[in-house]
């Protein structure tokens, strides 16, 4: 029997086994552990794709601060993180936070730092729309809470979370643009230059936070089925007219955002800065 006739000497096994073992267990802890040792805040994270980056990086390794303005969802988030998706409750906490709150941005800082003793990604996801329609009929008010949500309480963070950040090894920012801040939606004019405005502050942060080895990118997401989108995805011909643009035939799936967010917060990315990635099925965005 073949088996017989191959003899492999007793060092020599050992030295097999070890071998491996050792690529084995390093191969399976990297897959597992990306981001192990990390904390992140996420906001805007009890609902669509913030709930799935927050699952994404917590699936990684790290340790995850979810938030939005109701602590009903932040609950709600909380239980399906741990009970639905195996999340153990020291690697993932939550907190009541409206990102246009001062009050509630501190608070959201202060309590990471509490419970897991120290910030090293921010992904900043929060948005609102109030309005559809012509830009020029957007009433004052609306879009002055547009860009007080979408654009100042992202650069506010940013300017608050970067004490916390400096000094850590593979410090990160993740700002949640659109693929309508490259190519304007027309009946979202003014929260899709919110959305520009997000792929210039992604620049201008990159070039500031560069020389304290904090990273700063932008993923700008196409049409992602979320409740957000629904008006979109679940209304019958606008849903159609919608696809025909899209090359890969399809809406994309919060999670396959989280998976970029992911990439570009790991060490995998680490020489990425100052970047926006298009996340779109293909759907037309530049040049
Ligand atoms: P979503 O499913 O509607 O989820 C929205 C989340 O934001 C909820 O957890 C909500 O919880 C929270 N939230 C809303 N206002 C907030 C505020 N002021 N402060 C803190 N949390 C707030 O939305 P989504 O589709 O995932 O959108 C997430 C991000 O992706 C946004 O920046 C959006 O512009 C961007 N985006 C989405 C799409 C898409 O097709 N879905 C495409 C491009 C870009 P509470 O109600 O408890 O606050």
């Amino acid at each position: 029997m073949l088996w017989r006739r191959i003899s492999i000497s007793p060092p020599l096994w050992s030295s097999l086994l070890n071998n491996f073992t050792k690529s084995n267990i390093s191969t399976s802890s990297m897959t597992m552990s990306k981001l192990a040792g990390k904390v992140a805040i996420v906001t805007a994270s009890t609902d669509g794709i913030g709930l799935a980056i927050a699952k994404r990086l917590a699936k990684d390794g790290a340790k995850v601060m979810i938030s939005s303005r109701k602590e009903k969802n932040v609950q709600k988030a909380l239980d399906t993180l741990r009970t639905k998706h195996g999340i153990p409750s020291d690697q993932i906490k939550g907190q009541v936070c409206h990102v246009g709150s001062k009050e509630d941005r501190t608070k959201l800082i202060s309590q990471t730092i509490q419970d897991f003793g120290g910030i090293d990604i921010l992904v900043s996801n929060a948005a609102t729309n109030p309005v559809m329609g012509s830009a020029l009929d957007c009433p004052e008010d609306a879009w002055d809470k547009i860009f007080e949500i979408n654009v100042k309480a992202a650069f506010l963070l940013t300017k608050e979370v970067k004490p916390h950040l400096m000094g850590r090894k593979g410090s990160n920012i993740v700002y949640v643009s659109s693929i309508a801040g490259f190519q304007p939606f027309s009946v979202l004019g003014p929260y899709s230059v919110s959305k520009t405005a997000l792929l210039g502050l992604t620049k201008i942060m990159a070039q500031e936070l560069g020389p304290e080895n904090i990273r700063v990118n932008c993923v700008a997401p196409g049409i992602i089925k979320t409740r957000f989108s629904s008006a979109i995805t679940d209304t019958d011909g606008v849903n159609e007219k919608m696809l025909e643009m899209i090359p890969l035939g399809r809406f994309g799936e919060p999670h396959e955002i989280a998976g970029l967010v992911s990439f570009l917060v790991s060490d995998d990315a680490s020489y990425v800065t100052g970047e926006n990635y298009v996340a779109a099925g293909g759907q037309p965005s530049r040049l």
